[in-house]
């Protein structure tokens, strides 16, 4: 049995066991992996380092096995078509708050707002900031073409 350390395209970091490096390696080849966040299916495994992710002590998580039914995406599926379609999961599922992103984002950790998904703009400052007061945010380049009025 092998536990890998994985990551999705949008830098969720989870565990996953696997029978053999093999194993992996031909799950990961057809898309049967997929991130316990999100459902991203573009994953990538990390190096094996015990310092990677260290905020907050979280529990392992077991990359759920998909059964093999035939009904995954096709397997030629681009890296560039798999982050788009992440992406869009993203803009559909958060709520822009523009520039009030880093405001907002303490007002949910507080409970002083409504728990919900967010996005909008924060600096590098910013970021690093609601990270050292524990609260999770992550960095997302929205590829060019996604960018305009979002319905
Ligand atoms: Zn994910």
């Amino acid at each position: 049995m092998k536990v890998l350390d994985l990551r999705c395209l949008q830098d969720h970091r989870f565990e996953g066991w696997f029978a053999s490096e093999d194993d992996f390696r031909s799950q990961s080849a057809q898309l049967l992996i997929e991130c316990p966040c999100c459902g991203d299916t573009s994953i990538s495994r990390l190096p094996s380092a015990p310092r990677l992710n260290v905020s907050g002590a979280r529990e392992p998580q077991a990359a759920p096995t998909a059964a093999a039914d035939g009904s995954k995406a096709p397997v030629e599926m681009t890296m560039q078509a798999a982050w788009l379609r992440a992406v869009q999961h993203v803009l559909s599922h958060t709520v822009d708050v523009g520039e009030r992103f880093a405001e907002e984002a303490r007002r949910i950790h507080y409970g002083e707002a409504d728990e919900r998904a967010i996005r909008g703009r924060a600096t590098r400052d910013e970021a690093e900031a609601l990270r050292e007061e524990g609260i999770d945010v992550m960095s997302l380049p929205v590829p060019q073409a996604l960018k305009g009025p979002v319905q």
